[in-house]
Parts: structure tokens; sequence; C-alpha cells
């Protein structure tokens, strides 16, 4: 799939699920706003019908106007002046709150209007199914009295009530959520095919020039008139020996990942000398190095350089370090590979002044087949294997392996080994 076909796709998912989230948000509130707005009409009537009742019970005439007051979102006030029995007011509004399907906990609340103050208050649990409360309650002879109620649990009451669209709002959700997990799959996807792309030009790039060398200088070889040329004879008998060790390193190192991706590493653990292991892995990489008119500087400064590891790995994990420490470096290589002992472990670190990787990309240069993107030019080759190899080795042996960078300055590959014990 094109680069703009996904971006066009993205764009558009994105702006739906926003577009969708928003709408549904929106009605939402409104069915909550009515909602709440019938639930504060049903009170209310309730309220009313209550103190008409106990009008009716202690024969006092009602007011003109409306006794029931709604004092703010959550509570309202019934100016009943007259007598209040408090065991007849819960029955009351439990009742009528039943009768309206007000199935909620509330509070109320008995006040003296002459002193101000409150003279009784209880807390209905209306959920439960428990009825009048059975203890005696107070009962007021005194005229001025109003009672307050109120909802505690009156937000999630209305909630309730709007079964159909919490229910459309988890669907939403639902919805979402898989939308964005295609999402990613469709990225990852394409990720990964155009690492695997990118992954089989290199291969086929890589392969083909040692193979083209070797057709080549075979080609002269065949030529009688070398015989009597012998320095041109081992000139080409060299080239051919070094292409087809670089051929070989190559496979070896497709093949030694292939092994790493299918099976648990198995690691020959022995004794081993850091410092002779770094020794071989320069020998490894003189050549190269030599080529490039570089030089490599060591300090050892660990007392104690011995780890149990396996030999042929680290000795591949340092290789790597080195190899890479060459490649990406634009001019004469200077390389410094220090030792010491922490409290950790044994550390190594191999310092160079390369061509540096950016803050981005330190974090991806473990992953496998990743390579610095460097546009269309890829003036170094490479199968994007090495430092995942370098990662899987030095955490399979308990350790770490960790990058310091700056661009055009160079890298500090740290490892950090368990010393043996
Ligand atoms: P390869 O070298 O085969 O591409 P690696 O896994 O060894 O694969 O490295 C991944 C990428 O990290 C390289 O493509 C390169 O861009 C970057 N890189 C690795 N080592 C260095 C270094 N010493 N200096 C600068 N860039 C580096």
């Amino acid at each position: 799939m094109k680069n703009s076909t996904i971006r066009f796709i993205v764009i558009l998912a994105t702006l739906s699920i926003v577009g969708i989230t928003i709408t549904q948000l929106y009605w939402v509130r409104r069915a909550f706003d009515l909602k709440e707005a019938e639930f504060e009409r049903t009170v209310t009537a309730a309220l009313y019908n209550v103190a008409q009742q106990i009008y009716e019970i202690k024969d006092t005439p009602s007011p003109a106007n409306n006794p029931v007051k709604q004092l703010s979102t959550n509570y309202f006030v019934v100016m009943v002046n007259s007598e209040i029995n408090a065991r007849l007011l819960e029955f009351l509004l439990r009742t009528e709150f039943e009768k309206r399907n007000i199935v909620v906990d509330f509070e109320y609340g008995v006040y003296d209007c002459t002193r101000e103050q409150m003279v009784y208050g209880n807390y209905v649990p209306l959920k439960s199914n428990q009825k009048t409360s059975s203890q005696s309650l107070p009962e007021w002879a005194n005229k001025g009295y109003h009672f307050g109620v109120q909802f505690p649990n009156r937000e999630a009451h209305i909630i309730n009530q709007m079964g159909i669209w919490s229910f459309s709002s988890i669907v939403l959700l639902v919805v979402i959520v898989f939308f964005g997990c295609t999402l990613f799959v469709i990225l990852k996807q394409k990720r990964l095919s155009e690492i695997q792309k990118d992954f089989i030009n290199n291969m086929t790039h890589e392969f083909k020039t040692p193979i083209s060398t070797i057709a080549v200088s075979t080609a002269v070889l065949k030529d009688p008139s070398i015989v009597d040329n012998p320095e041109r004879l081992l000139s080409y008998a060299t080239i051919i020996e070094k292409e087809n060790t670089r051929l070989k390193q190559q496979v070896e190192r497709v093949l030694q990942m292939a092994r790493l991706d299918k099976e648990e590493i198995s690691l020959k653990h022995e004794c081993v000398e850091i410092h002779q292991l770094i020794g071989d892995a320069i020998r490894n990489t003189s050549w190269a190095l030599h080529e490039k008119q570089g030089e490599v500087n060591t300090i050892f400064e660990a007392t104690q350089p011995e780890i149990q590891a396996d030999r042929l790995h680290v000795t591949n994990v340092l290789t790597n370090l080195i190899d890479n420490a060459i490649k990406y470096c634009k001019g004469k290589p200077a390389i410094t590979i220090q030792t010491a002992n922490t409290t950790k472990g044994l550390l190594i670190e191999v310092k160079d002044n390369g061509i540096g990787i950016s803050a981005e990309n330190q974090k991806r240069v473990f992953q496998k087949f990743y390579r610095v993107p460097t546009g269309n030019v890829h003036d170094v080759k490479g199968f994007g294997l090495g430092l995942n190899y370098v990662k899987t080795i030095i955490q399979a042996h308990g350790g770490n392996v960790t990058l310091t960078s700056q661009l055009e300055k160079g890298s500090v590959f740290s490892v950090l080994l368990p010393l043996a014990h």
C-alpha cells in the first residue's frame, strides 16, 4: 500500500473517531440533562403530594403557593408550617418516591423555623428493601416546621436510568478500541513489509558485489598468460580469498540471527579473560581497519577481567561493535576500547569518532533490521542485524548494553557483563 494511501486512511479514521466521539458525548450530555430535569420534576411532584397529605392528616389548610422549593440541584425544601411526625413523614416520603420509581437513598431533615435549627435528620436507604424504621421517631407539636430532602446518590440514579445510552457508549468504546487495534496492525504490517523489502534489497546488494568481484577475478585467472606474472596471480587470488571471507561472514551473520530466532540461545559458559577476547576481535577487524587507515587504542583498567561467558558469542559481539565503529566513520577511525571494574560488573566501552546516531534513532538501532535512514544513498552496507545480535547475546549473559552518541561527534557503546564468581 502506498504511503499516501495509508496516511489518508489514518487521517480519515482519526477524524471519524473524533467526530463519532464528540457526537456521542453531546447526546449523552443532553440525555443526562433531560433525565435530570425529569428527576427534579418527579421529586417536586412527590414532595408536593407529601405536603398535601400532611395538611390533610393534620387538618391544616394548604397554602396558596407551592410549598416545595428547589434550593439547589440536589436540595428540596418543603414549607409545612404544621406539626410534623417524623415517622409519618418518612413513611409518606418513601411511599411517594417508590410510587414514582425514585428508588434511590435519600436524607431528610426537619427544621424548626423559629429557631432556624435542624431538630431531626435521617438517612433512608431506599435501595435496600428495609421498610420504615421500627424505632420510635420523634414528633413535634409546634406549628412552625419545614423539612428538607436531598439525594446523595442522585447522579448514579440518573446514570442508571440512562441504560441505552450507557450501552451505546460501551459499544462505541469497543468499536474505537477495535479500530485503534486495526490501525496499529496495519501500520505494523506496513513497517514489517518495508523492513523485509529493505533487508532483501540489502542482502542482494551485499552478495552481488563479492560475487561479481570473484567472477571478474576468476576470468582474469583463466587467462593462460597470468602464469608468467606470479605477482598478479597472487593479487587476484588474494582478492578472491578476501571476497570469499566476506561472503562467508555475511552468510554466517544471517544464519546466526535465524538460529537465535528459532531456538533459545544456548551459551557455552567458560571462564574467559575479556582483554584476550578484545584482542581477538581487534584482529578480526584488522583488515577493515587497515583499509581505512584507522587505529584502535586500548585502555585496560579492569583489574579483574575474568568473566563467565561464551567465548565465541562475546568475541562476535566485540567484533560487531568494532566493525560498526570502523564502518560508520567518514574519516580515519580512531577507536578507543576501555575496560573497568564497577560494582555492577565488568564494563567494556567502545568509543568511536564516527558519524554518531541521533537521539531519536538511538532507541531503535537495537531493533532487528533497523538501519538509520540515509535517504536513497546507502554507502555503508549492512543488514541491520549486528546491534540486535549484540543486545540479545549480552542480555542472555545477564548484562546490558547502552549507547550514548552525538551526531557528527561519535558514539560510545557500553557493555556491562556480570563478573565471574
Ligand atoms: P548494520 O551495521 O548491518 O546496518 P547494525 O545493527 O550493526 O546493522 O547497526 C544498525 C544501525 O545503527 C546501522 O545501520 C547504523 O546506522 C547505526 N550504527 C551502528 N553502529 C554505529 C556507530 N558506531 N556509529 C554510527 N552509527 C552506527
